[in-house]
């Protein structure tokens, strides 16, 4: 029996996880559930696993959430407030910990869980990508597995079975292109929110969907795979494959390609880490090659999405500037997302904010988060100045 703490436990990739975890009871124990905010879903898991840990840091929904488990006869632990991760994982027994609370909000959580030496499912990207460096020393001080639970990166793991770079020429990750692959360039100009969220295969928070809608996600991806692949950018290709069956490739030095294929359900790369070494059956739908037909590969549209480009830029000065446009451009998508800047204002902001980044590396977590706040702010001020999307009617 393994006990598994979840950060970010009412998103899309803790509900997934939950969903494995609820076919194995003979396997996994929840042990702990860390949320941002209070509602209704986390209550019905506070119900659901009344021995394990709640963390909420939502300070504001503390006391509501509190009342409402009185009397529910739980016996975990609570741990309210902005700390309340922290709090958590130092306090609770674990074997595995999921690292799924996206944005940079999960970045200190993510470094408290690298340096307890417990396994690691690494969904939260910006760990690796804003403090690469920092982050894989925090874990190799720990002691502490860090396995990739995102598609692209858990698919290269198993076609890399422990090999390395003396093996390994090229890595090759897949995108879907997302929900605009072929708007033509001048449509994007109106696309909203409702468009971008909209993905075509995967169903993701909305963050992750609009990063997928303009490759910034790919290009966050290329860098976390420089990071736990130790292979250079050069080595590292994007390709645009829309069927999404082939999550990643690798290319060996003697030219032969190992691809790994399957269904796009993140309950298959959670299950694959939750019980690696072993493999064990699940009950998910299959990937029926011969009902697909064909698989489609093609460049991506550096013209339309030019986040990829930059981020992966950005990625090759260091972390410094990777971690400055990780947060620029998650700003922009907040703006994106508050309506407050059009979808190509996303690639622009973020690309006037990237003048101000810096170079090298961090020894520190604290200038992260200064890092990231800086560059929050140049992308809030430059949006101030930016024209406002035109609003549309309501279909
Ligand atoms: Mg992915």
């Amino acid at each position: 029996m393994r006990d598994v703490v979840l950060l970010g436990a009412t998103g899309s990739v803790g509900s997934n996880t939950l969903a494995v975890i609820r076919e194995h009871p003979d396997e996994f124990r929840v042990a702990g559930l860390v949320a941002g905010r209070g509602g209704k879903r986390l209550a019905a898991l506070a119900l659901e696993f009344p021995a394990a840990a709640l963390a909420l840091s939502r300070e504001a929904d503390a006391d509501a959430f509190a009342a409402l488990l009185a009397g529910s006869g739980r016996s975990g632990r609570f741990y309210p407030g902005p700390d309340g991760a922290l709090d958590l994982l130092a306090g609770t027994r674990a074997d595995i910990c999921v690292a799924a609370i996206g944005g940079t909000a999960g970045l200190e959580p993510t470094f408290a869980a690298a340096a307890a030496g417990t396994r690691l499912l690494l969904a939260n990207k910006e760990a690796l990508v804003s403090a690469g460096r920092l982050f894989l020393a925090a874990a190799a001080a720990g002691g502490t597995e860090v396995l990739p639970i995102d598609s692209e990166h858990c698919a290269i793991w198993q076609c890399l079975e422990g090999r390395g770079p003396a093996e390994a020429a090229r890595l090759i990750l897949t995108a879907s292109g997302g929900p605009f692959r072929d708007w033509p360039a001048a449509a994007l100009a109106e696309a909203g929110p409702e468009d971008a969220i909209r993905h075509p295969v995967w169903s993701m928070g909305p963050k992750i969907s609009v990063d997928s809608a303009t490759l910034a996600n790919k290009a966050l991806e290329v860098i976390e795979a420089h990071h736990l692949f130790n292979l250079p950018f050069d080595a590292i290709k994007v390709l645009v494959h829309p069927q999404a069956a082939v999550h990643g490739l690798v290319e060996f030095i003697d030219g032969t390609l190992i691809a790994c294929l399957g269904v796009s359900d993140m309950r298959q790369p959670i299950s694959r880490m939750l019980f690696t070494p072993r493999r064990r059956g699940n009950g998910l739908p299959r990937l029926d090659l011969a009902a697909l037909g064909r698989l489609d590969f093609a460049e991506p549209d550096g013209g339309c999405f030019p986040l990829l480009a930059a981020g992966i830029a950005a990625g090759r000065r260091g972390d410094r500037a990777a971690a400055f446009f990780n947060a620029a451009n998650e700003a922009a998508v907040e703006l994106f997302l508050a309506r407050l800047l059009s979808f190509p204002g996303i690639a622009q902001t973020t690309l006037a904010a990237m003048r101000e980044s810096g170079e090298g590396y961090f020894s520190r977590l604290e200038e992260v988060r200064e890092t990231h706040a800086r560059a929050r702010r140049l992308v809030r001020e430059l949006a101030a100045s930016a024209p406002r999307p035109s609003a549309r009617p309501e279909p």
